[in-house]
């Protein structure tokens, strides 16, 4: 074991002058998604071009001052915490601030420690994580087709995810599939995806393709809008709406004839930006107050310029002050994203 993970981890901090995030437009903030790396181990075609260039390693917060940071956000109110990326589970030494992360659960702070992976690490990691305090993760798989699976993935290997989510059950683990809907590609097999997660005692949910970053194909030939997909699946399954939330975007139903839940994330056809409630930091310190717009505040030099949290507490309470009222996504004809910066830089 690296010693790191051995390092003593101090008691969670609390500010004097913690007081919740609340910004202009009333909206408390409450959830925290930290892409820990923007790099990952597949090249999915809709996320990424194939030569990718990455941030430079120099360029990271280290696992310490993200544990710094993600506990300021907790003493300010965060209540939920999500990991992702890029491939979370990549990043060296990452069940550092997992751990580190999991004393606030511990100390009743943090309601949630959670992340979103895409299952090829999941195998080694899934008993630790579940040690952490982590109780619920996301994996993303878009087919159940191992030829499809290397297609979309550019890189993967379907049977290394399965393995990961058997584990990953097999520790404790609660599991939401999460799959994005592509137009010609897994329209016709979403059902079947449906029996699958639903007949393994995991929830679906089905994304729409958001347009972030250069990639090396068209959008508009992917994206498929999930009132379609809905109509579709109504042919075959009775849906009923319900209230239940995870605190995401998610808008559920229940399907009655598998008893389990299916989950939609509609960017783009039906925007759900009034119920925002998070703020995205990226793996260099940056914190995007929306998902879909170019504003950020950087929060590293805030970090750096001084040991007292005063300092990154104002930076934050700043940043909170410029959370915009929602994001301006469209499928352009041009092919141009909606913001430069892909998916795995802001964490999906
Ligand atoms: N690598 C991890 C994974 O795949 O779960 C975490 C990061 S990934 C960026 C998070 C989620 O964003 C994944 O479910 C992925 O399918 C989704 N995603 C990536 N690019 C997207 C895009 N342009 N539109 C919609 N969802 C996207
Ligand atoms: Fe990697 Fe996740 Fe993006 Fe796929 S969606 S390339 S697994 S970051």
């Amino acid at each position: 074991m690296n010693s790191l993970v051995n390092t003593p981890i101090a008691p969670a901090p609390l500010l004097a002058d913690s007081r919740p995030m609340i910004d202009p437009f009333g909206r408390a903030v409450t959830y925290l998604r930290v892409s820990v790396t923007d790099r990952c181990d597949f090249r999915c075609t809709y996320c990424m071009a194939e030569n990718m260039t990455f941030l430079p390693k120099k360029d990271l917060l280290t696992l310490e001052e993200l544990d710094r940071l993600c506990s300021a956000f907790i003493a300010k109110g965060v209540r939920k915490l999500r990991l992702t990326g890029g491939e979370p589970l990549v990043r060296k030494n990452i069940m550092f601030l997992v751990r580190a992360l999991g004393r606030h659960i511990e100390a009743g702070h943090l309601d949630e420690l959670t992340l979103t992976t895409n299952g090829s690490q999941l195998a080694r990691h899934a008993a630790e994580l579940y040690d952490c305090g982590v109780r619920r993760i996301n994996v993303s798989l878009d087919t159940l087709d191992a030829d499809k699976f290397r297609a979309i993935t550019r890189w993967g290997d379907l049977s290394r995810v399965m393995e990961g989510i058997e584990a990953a059950q097999k520790a404790g683990l609660k599991i939401k599939l999460n799959a994005v809907a592509l137009k010609g590609f897994n329209d016709h097999e979403i059902a079947n995806m449906l029996r699958f997660a639903h007949g393994r005692g995991m929830d679906l949910t089905v994304i729409e393709t958001m347009p972030m970053g250069e990639i090396d194909e068209d959008r508009t030939d992917q994206y498929m809008p999930l009132s379609e997909l809905r109509a579709r699946l109504e042919q075959e399954f009775s849906l009923e709406d319900i209230a239940y939330k995870t605190g995401g975007p998610a808008r559920y139903v229940t399907v009655k004839e598998t008893g389990g839940r299916l989950g939609f994330i509609t960017p783009m056809t039906h925007n759900f930006c009034e119920s925002c409630n998070r703020v995205r930091l990226t793996c260099t310190g940056t914190l995007y107050m929306c998902l879909g717009q170019n504003d950020a505040a950087d929060l590293r030099t805030a970090l750096r310029a001084s040991d007292d949290d005063a300092y990154l507490s104002a930076a934050i309470d700043e940043a909170i002050t410029r959370k915009p009222k929602g994001h301006d996504f469209i499928i352009d004809r041009n092919n141009r994203p909606a913001v430069a910066r892909h998916m795995s830089v802001t964490g999906g």
